[in-house]
């Protein structure tokens, strides 16, 4: 376990900072100039993000502390703020996808989901992908030629990369989702609440170490009790990152180092925390409305229910 902790550490205090996209749009720049026609993969964040998912997760909810896309780059936190100098990538906006404009590779769309279900049993309806437009999105990122990653291999890459990514563990992404992802031979990472598995409406243990013998399925963290990780103090957050990496890691039989933000919460004390354990951290922002993000923070577009597959390869192709 010593070892584990020291190899763990290598990153802690690495912040490889990566000029991003949305320069121009958040500056107030472009965004009036979509004209209907351009896509703008903001506008689910504008009314709720993962904050409002099921509330059977929640023990209390907690206000969304993600500030809206406008000012999203800005981390009054300390640890990610904007470069003094404004540096705009050509072409420019800076927001186009980044396998284009990338000179050495673009590093991979990272999508959210949750749940791919045909009937929604909650108001949240974006949060329910229908198992038909989950397939549509396989076949046509295939069809576009992307290569499928998993949360821990985020990188540059000289090919069209997408990760899939799904939050809380919800036993249809066994029953529904993980058929369609052998179907079209893709690769999708689940991040698990530890305490949540085998619960009712959880993917149970047996499920989950089927998944990760497929090769098709990684998991992630999504934190022990999907607290709000912004509330609490250093030894409990110690105890969310690395107790639900220990039990992940144990169950699934694969290294557990990648995790997402429960309801997108977080701030730079978190950052630096879960780099003692993880090396990847995903977040319920979109990128296209943050200016900078680190392996810490990286953003993600919505697979919302609401988009079709053709809407969202847009989005993630602009
Ligand atoms: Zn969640």
């Amino acid at each position: 376990m010593y070892i584990s902790t020291i190899f763990r550490n290598k990153k802690s205090c690495a912040k490889i900072s990566v000029l991003f996209a949305a320069a121009a749009l958040a500056l107030g720049g472009c965004s009036g100039e979509s004209g209907g026609g351009v896509p703008n993969d903001t506008l689910p964040f504008t009314a709720k993000d993962d904050s409002t998912e099921l509330s059977d997760t929640e023990d209390n909810n907690t206000p969304d502390t993600d500030m809206p896309p406008e000012s999203a780059g800005i981390d009054t936190q300390g640890e990610l703020t904007l470069p003094e100098t404004f540096f705009e990538p050509e072409p420019s906006p800076a927001h186009k996808s980044w396998y284009k404009y990338a000179e050495d590779g673009g590093y991979p769309a990272a999508i959210m989901y949750h749940l791919i279900l045909d009937k929604p049993y909650n108001s949240e309806t974006d949060l329910f992908v229908s198992p038909v437009s989950f397939a549509e999105t396989l076949a046509i990122l295939n069809a576009h030629d992307y290569v499928y990653v998993f949360a821990d291999e985020y990188a540059k890459n000289d090919k069209k990369s997408v990760a899939l990514t799904f939050d809380d563990g919800y036993e249809d992404n066994y029953t529904n989702m993980f058929p369609i992802l052998k179907e079209y031979g893709a690769k999708a990472t689940i991040f698990l609440i530890a305490d949540s598995i085998g619960t009712e409406g959880y993917l149970t243990e047996a499920q989950i170490r089927e998944m990760a013998e497929s090769g098709l399925v990684k998991f992630g963290s999504h934190t022990k009790t999907h607290r709000n990780l912004t509330e609490l103090d250093e030894q409990d957050l110690r105890h969310e990152f690395s107790e639900s990496q220990k039990i992940i890691e144990k169950l699934s039989g694969q290294r557990c180092d990648s995790i997402a933000y429960p309801g997108g919460q977080y701030n730079s004390s978190v950052m630096k925390i879960a780099s003692e354990y993880y090396d990847f951290a995903y977040t319920t922002k979109s990128p296209n409305s943050v200016f900078e993000y680190s392996e810490m923070n990286i953003p993600r577009h919505y697979g919302a229910r609401s988009l079709s597959a053709e809407r969202l390869l847009e989005i993630i192709e602009y």
